[in-house]
């Protein structure tokens, strides 16, 4: 049997080493002249490194340096709003590990055999009958897996009428700073704009910040100092040690929720079926999980039958993640006074049962 994959980011390259796996002889389409990942960090979460056991690639991620789960939100001044029970939520749910992305690219990529991995190769096409039309020529399997991330060609190509991505109102910037020491990580709200940084097991910092904006606005790394100058430590510290070169700025796009995630021979995962707002961190973590189900349902079933179960079981969890995490962020992008300060008030008081509700059934997956 063979699988061509769309696009070789997290979720095809992991499709491509689940398949490989089970026997299937696997082809990978990758637009890029190289199989790589941006320089920012990535954390995942006990679901993500779940699907990755069932590779064998969870452990070799532990092994270069545990993470604790996220400490809480802060507001601007330091006061903390939800301050997480780290040990309780490691106990209650498994480990957490943040890595660099392209550390994990590479480890999913030494798993496929490098004659898969076609890069440099643009799919312009993909038909429900298994054919791919790419820059390369026309390709053609018993399963093609659309991983081709938010502004999927493979998605466009099966329902062209779909409204496309939208903008969710906020761009976002992230660096990783040289090694400083660092407890926890961390993520603070203010009005509008928000800061979160995270240490990596090498000492280095990977930080994030987003903030509302026109889309397509970009702002040079003087301007994200000034405006998170009188935040509190360690944030400003954090932005002086960022290089202009080495901070990435993209603006923030969610997927309407689509009605199939597979049409005849096709089946779309990762971004491509339900890109999310970054708000969880889940949207790698649910490419990982809809990567090692899609291997599993079609080769213990059949392509049809796996098929029709991967959308049964994929669909909804990854939708209700994306609204859960699209509902979790929204209160950092309030911008009046009165509403934020209230905010700011109601936050500390809520009982943890009910803020832990929007992560555990995330969190619990088991394949
Ligand atoms: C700011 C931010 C922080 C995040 N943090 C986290 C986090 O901490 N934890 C987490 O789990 N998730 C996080 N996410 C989400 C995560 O980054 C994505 O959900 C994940 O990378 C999606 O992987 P993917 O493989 O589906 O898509 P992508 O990573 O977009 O990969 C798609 C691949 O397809 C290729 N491609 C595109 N079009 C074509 C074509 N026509 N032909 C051939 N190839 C093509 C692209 O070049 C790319 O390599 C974050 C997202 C953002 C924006």
């Amino acid at each position: 049997m063979k699988v061509v994959i769309v696009g070789g980011g997290i979720g095809g390259l992991t499709a491509a080493v689940a398949f490989h796996q089970r026997g299937w002889q696997v082809e990978v389409l990758e637009r890029a002249p190289a199989f790589t990942e941006i320089g920012a960090g990535i954390s995942l979460q006990p679901n993500g490194l779940r699907a990755l056991d069932t590779l064998g690639l969870g452990t070799p991620l532990r092994s270069g340096g545990p993470a604790d789960p996220p400490a809480g939100i802060r507001c601007a001044n330091g006061r903390w709003l939800i301050r997480n029970d780290i040990d309780g939520l490691k106990r209650r749910f498994g480990q957490w590990v943040t890595v660099h992305r392209a550390a994990l690219v590479d480890l999913l990529r030494a798993a496929v055999p490098a004659q898969a991995l076609r890069a440099g190769t643009e799919v312009r096409e993909v038909r429900t009958d298994g054919t791919v039309r790419h820059s390369g020529g026309t390709s053609s399997a018993d399963l093609v897996v659309g991983a081709d991330g938010v502004h999927s060609a493979t998605r466009r190509s099966l329902w062209p009428h779909i409204p496309g991505p939208r903008y969710v109102g906020y761009t976002t910037w992230r660096f990783l700073t040289p090694p400083q020491p660092l407890e926890g990580s961390v993520e603070t709200w203010g009005r509008g704009e928000r800061f979160g940084h995270v240490p990596m097991p090498d000492g280095r910092v990977y930080c994030y910040a987003l903030a509302n904006a026109p889309i397509g606005s970009r702002t040079h790394l003087d301007r994200l100092r000034e405006r998170f100058a009188h935040w509190h430590g360690p944030i400003p510290g954090l932005l002086h040690r960022a290089d202009e070169e080495a901070v990435l700025q993209h603006d923030t796009y969610e997927l309407p929720e689509l009605p199939a995630y597979v049409a005849g021979k096709v089946a779309l995962l990762g971004d491509a079926a339900h890109a999310m707002t970054p708000n969880l961190g889940q949207g790698a973590c649910q490419a990982l999980e809809d990567a090692v189900t899609l291997a599993e349902a079609v080769d213990t079933l059949n392509v049809g039958a796996g098929l029709r179960a991967y959308d049964r079981v994929r669909r909804p969890r990854t939708q209700t993640i994306a609204r859960r995490s699209r509902q979790a962020g929204a209160p950092a992008h309030w911008r009046s006074p009165p509403l934020t300060a209230l905010r700011d008030a109601a936050l500390p008081l809520l009982p943890r049962a009910l803020l832990s509700r929007a992560v555990t059934d995330a969190y619990t997956w088991t394949p």
